[in-house]
């Protein structure tokens, strides 16, 4: 328990102004700090890195107590699920992309939320065809998909945990119990809850704002209902989350938050005790002389993310430097092109088959990569045409708003790694509460539409289907051995941050604090947005008015990234966390 000592560097940073409420929007899914701070950083045989102090000492202490990675993962989760409840927690989902350095294999655990067996699939259009709007959807019992975290923690520990279940929820019910000081983070996301709106939560109006205000800045902030919730599920396991009383009581929270004359449909008992993690199997290509490994759909952003890399190496040779345009405009277009295939082919397969092996293959990316010009930006670019889609007519699904997530890299003493994205959607998902836990609006994930023009949507909604995710954790190998770990929360931007990040640490050899905290470059279909309030000319290079020149039209934006990364790098693991958030960054050396 000496880790606790963390507790004074929390009450420090409380010293510090509370940075202003950042505005809601796409590229904003929760708020941004205003004032960037110094990159957390550590190195060792072990490192973690979380969102949150508390979770990454936790982990730590795991770890040092013999735990494997997954156990610390679990520690980590849980103690986030206190901590930081805005971005994840046992009401959401996750997944986990997993390095077994004993059996030298890679596990992909798919603790995504599924839509109940009773969900309308036309549930976000109103009779006359006209999409919900989004915010309103989020606070809908109907976004609230089947939480798949802790059933992943569960099945993630069967496989590679070496310590008693139990043991590692002991933190986090302490943190429960006995209160933690509020970041300015946690602060700031509830004020950002609140504005997005919380009228249709009684338990979350009394936990998280007591007499109409915020949580006193240095007063330790207790959630004793969700202390009760880990001590029920630290002893009966996942058969009490998904079977007992945990289960009935979510039932029966949601069942009072019903309104008798609506046609709301949300999760079932029998839904909670369906669930199934899905083992998938990992996502890999060849990059250059590394091996990029991510998560294969539900999840969008791997396929993104190893397209985008795809395509870049191919447009960029060896023209490898921040220092020419090029560099830029090809990064701008790889990703725009592989958001087009994203929005169009990808959805939970077990609705379509989802033509994966064609979207990777080297002769269509290369085609693709063929199709986008040196000197001039291409708008709106269409989907391709992979192998296997041939017999599949998808319109592209309109892109949807949104977005509280959380990414963590872990790799232990013996060199297991775990490579983990959480998330509960919108900040504090749903906002609805049970057994103090944040229930997620993750089905706000899906297209809102389900067709257009008599065409279906790869991420239609559909009963017991999963929401087409932007989550992207990667593991990076060489000569067969893991070399890099990464991840974001950002919503649809997640493998823009990542693809950003790779291409720094991979090619241009940035180390994790370097690679962490450049600006960054996104993209929509007919814009390219960089990063507000970094230098994007020198006097060598004025990139926007080189973008420009090609065409492209700029925007600027805060991101709101939350990379975590971990590299090896003589003979040692480097960590970093992403400035833009809280993260921080432990060792064991
Ligand atoms: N719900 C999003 C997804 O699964 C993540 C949201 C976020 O990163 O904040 O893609």
């Amino acid at each position: 328990m000496k880790r606790f000592k963390s507790f004074k560097l929390v009450l420090v940073l409380l010293s510090l102004p509370l940075p202003l409420i950042a505005q809601v929007n796409w590229t904003a899914p929760e708020s941004i700090d205003s004032k960037k701070t110094k990159v957390s950083t550590a190195s060792g045989r072990a490192v973690v890195v979380t969102a949150n102090q508390l979770a990454s000492d936790a982990a730590l202490a795991t770890l040092e107590g013999g735990g494997s990675a997954m156990d610390a993962v679990i520690t980590a989760q849980t103690v986030l699920a206190v901590v930081e409840p805005q971005s994840s927690g046992l009401g959401g989902g996750a997944f986990l992309l997993y390095w077994d350095q004993a059996k030298q294999s890679l596990h992909a655990l798919d603790g995504r939320e599924t839509a109940s067996a009773q969900v309308k699939e036309d549930m976000w259009t109103t009779s006359a065809k006209k999409t919900f709007p989004w915010l309103e959807a989020t606070k809908s019992l109907s976004s609230i998909g089947v939480p798949g975290t802790t059933a992943l923690l569960w099945e993630g520990h069967r496989q590679f945990g070496r310590l008693a279940w139990k043991d590692n929820f002991k933190i986090s019910i302490h943190l429960a119990e006995a209160g933690f000081i509020p970041s300015p983070r946690f602060l700031r996301s509830i004020s950002l809850a609140k504005r997005l709106g919380i009228n249709h939560s009684q338990a979350f109006k009394s936990l998280y704002l007591p007499n109409g205000s915020l949580p006193k800045k240095r007063v330790p902030f207790q959630n004793p209902k969700l202390a009760l919730t880990l001590r029920n599920l630290a002893k009966g396991g996942i058969d009490e989350f998904y079977r007992g009383e945990i289960a009935k009581n979510l039932i029966a929270d949601l069942q009072l938050q019903k309104d008798s004359n609506s046609e709301v449909r949300t999760i079932t008992l029998e839904d909670l005790a369906n669930y199934k993690v899905k083992k998938r199997q990992p996502i890999c290509r060849e990059y250059r002389s590394w091996r990029v490994c991510s998560f294969p759909p539900p999840s969008g952003g791997g396929v993104a993310v190893l397209q985008a890399l795809g395509t870049y190496e191919h447009l960029s040779k060896k023209n490898l430097s921040e220092k020419t345009i090029g560099h830029w405009h090809f990064l701008a277009e790889s990703l725009r092109f592989a958001d087009a295939d994203r929005s169009h082919w990808i959805g939970d397969p077990i609705d379509w088959p989802i033509p994966l092996k064609g979207l990777l293959e080297d002769v269509y990316i290369v085609e693709r990569a063929n199709s986008i010009q040196n000197s001039k930006t291409t708008l709106r670019p269409f989907p391709g045409n992979p192998k296997g889609s041939e017999f599949l007519h998808f319109a592209s699904q309109p892109r949807t708003a949104g977005k509280g997530t959380t990414h963590l890299v872990i790799v232990d003493l013996d060199g297991n790694i775990a490579s983990y994205t959480s998330s509960v959607e919108t900040v504090f998902g749903s906002r609805h509460l049970s057994g103090g836990m944040v229930l997620n609006n993750q089905l706000t994930d899906f297209s809102f539409l389900s067709e257009i023009s008599g065409k279906p949507i790869a991420n239609r909604i559909k009963p017991n289907k999963r929401p087409m995710s932007s989550m992207s954790p990667v593991i990076v190998f060489r000569d067969n051995r893991p070399v890099l770990a990464v991840g974001s929360p950002g919503g649809w931007l997640i493998p823009h941050y990542i693809t950003n990040t790779l291409i720094r640490s991979l090619d241009l050899k940035f180390s994790p604090r370097e690679a962490v905290s450049q600006k960054l470059i996104s993209v929509r279909p007919n814009y390219t947005v960089l990063e507000k309030n970094a230098n994007w000319s020198t006097p060598h290079l004025n990139i926007h008015e080189g973008l420009k020149r090609l065409g492209h039209h700029i925007k600027y934006s805060a991101f709101s990234s939350g990379i975590a990364i971990i590299k090896w790098h003589k003979g040692k693991w480097h960590g970093a966390a992403d400035p833009r958030r809280e993260g921080k960054a432990v060792s064991l050396p």
